[in-house]
């Protein structure tokens, strides 16, 4: 089905109300869904609110939290997000790094036990509005490891997302590189199985480690409910920062990182490290601006292989999806639609009425 983006945040919205946030906590998460699905990341958009509904129940997601402020000097702090909504709780840490970088030229923000994120473009977008750059590594430290190491055949990492934002100047918009460190999103195997569609190649394989498209190996069809893994992308390269971005994200934020000691069943857990900097400290705003401009119209200069498909820069993706999903409406596949529908009565909505 197509639903039109506003009529899906409002949804939202009174989902996320009754589910037990208050109006503001409901508003900036539903806005996050919905803008995860118009940039084109349905893995990140309102498909998530089954397993949030889910985590609610357990007691693992905890509406209307406040992050514990572990410590906070001018420029460095480190908050617990206590199991809040992640979308709020990484929001107000980028805008405190985002004003404590304007004021000391570099913050550095250490983000422990938020419900999931989203989509962490989300953060990166918010440093470069601002004319600053910022730099994230998260990790998921709860939950089933589901992301092989290079060369192993079992999965010991989550999908543990970097996101690198550079502002954009009066006629470029902003860099916004933002990926998982896994060949594909976890979510993105969800919509797929949920679309009874194949995964692409060299981004999966089975239990006993065999190269597979099919999704449903991450959903226990194996022998014995045995599961596949996701494979890093970029073999050693993206295993590497995977490694790192739980080390940096898990050990160095003090949050704990998936390692097997550590409690695996409290819902969908990021932890983040964001290092946020302000580019005029280092170079005169006007050079800056003029190499960007002149590199990305370099970058974007080179021939297409294939006319269809031109050369782009990250975050353009994006931008043209959300151009399009804007005019158009956002696209939810039939399985994902009912899921929504049956967690909606779990707290008694009935969706299609609404
Ligand atoms: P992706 O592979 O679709 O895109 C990754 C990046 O590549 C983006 O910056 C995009 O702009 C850029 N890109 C895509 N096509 C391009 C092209 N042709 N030319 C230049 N740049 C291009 O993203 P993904 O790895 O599937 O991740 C999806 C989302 O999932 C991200 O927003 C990520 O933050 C999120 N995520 C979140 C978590 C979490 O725990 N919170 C975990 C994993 C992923």
């Amino acid at each position: 089905m197509k639903i039109d983006h506003e009529k899906l945040r409002a949804l939202v919205r009174r989902l996320l109300g009754e589910a037990g946030s208050a109006e503001s906590e409901a508003e900036i998460v539903a806005d996050h869904l919905v803008e995860a699905n118009l940039a084109g990341h349905d893995s990140h958009g309102v498909g998530m609110l089954p397993a949030y509904f889910r985590n609610l129940k357990a007691g693992t997601l905890r509406p209307n939290q406040a992050p514990e402020i572990v410590s906070e000097t001018a420029n460095f702090a480190v908050w617990d997000g206590r199991g809040g909504y992640g979308q709020v709780i990484a929001g107000a840490a980028m805008e405190w790094a985002i004003g404590a970088a304007k004021r000391h030229g570099v913050a550095v923000h250490a983000l422990r036990n938020t419900h999931h994120i989203g989509r962490v473009g989300t953060y990166g977008e918010m440093a470069a509005k601002a004319g600053l750059v910022s730099v994230q590594f998260v990790n998921g430290n709860s939950g089933r490891p589901l992301v092989a190491p290079f060369r192993g055949r079992e999965g010991r990492l989550s999908t543990n997302p970097i996101c690198i934002a550079v502002p954009g100047t009066a006629t470029t918009a902003p860099v916004i590189l933002d990926f998982a460190t896994s060949r594909i999103a976890l979510g993105k195997v969800r919509v797929a199985h949920n679309e009874g569609k194949r995964v692409v190649e060299g981004a999966l394989i089975d239990e006993a480690g065999r190269p597979t498209t099919d999704p449903g190996v991450i959903y226990g069809h194996g022998p014995g409910g045995a599961v596949g893994a996701v494979l890093p992308f970029g073999e050693h390269k993206g295993y590497g920062l995977a490694l790192v971005a739980e080390l940096l994200a898990g050990a160095i934020c003090g949050a704990g990182t998936i390692q097997p000691k550590n409690p695996r069943d409290r819902g969908i857990l990021n932890a983040a490290l964001s290092v946020v900097l302000d580019p005029e400290r280092l170079a005169a705003r006007a050079f800056i601006e003029a190499e960007i401009d002149a590199l990305i119209a370099w970058a974007k200069s080179a021939p297409a292989i294939d006319p269809a498909l031109p050369v782009l820069v990250p975050g353009e993706p994006e931008r043209i999806a959300r151009a399009e999903r804007m005019a158009r409406g956002i696209t939810i596949d039939e399985t994902t639609w009912r899921e929504i529908v049956a967690a909606a009565a779990t707290i008694g909505i009935a969706v299609e009425a609404a």
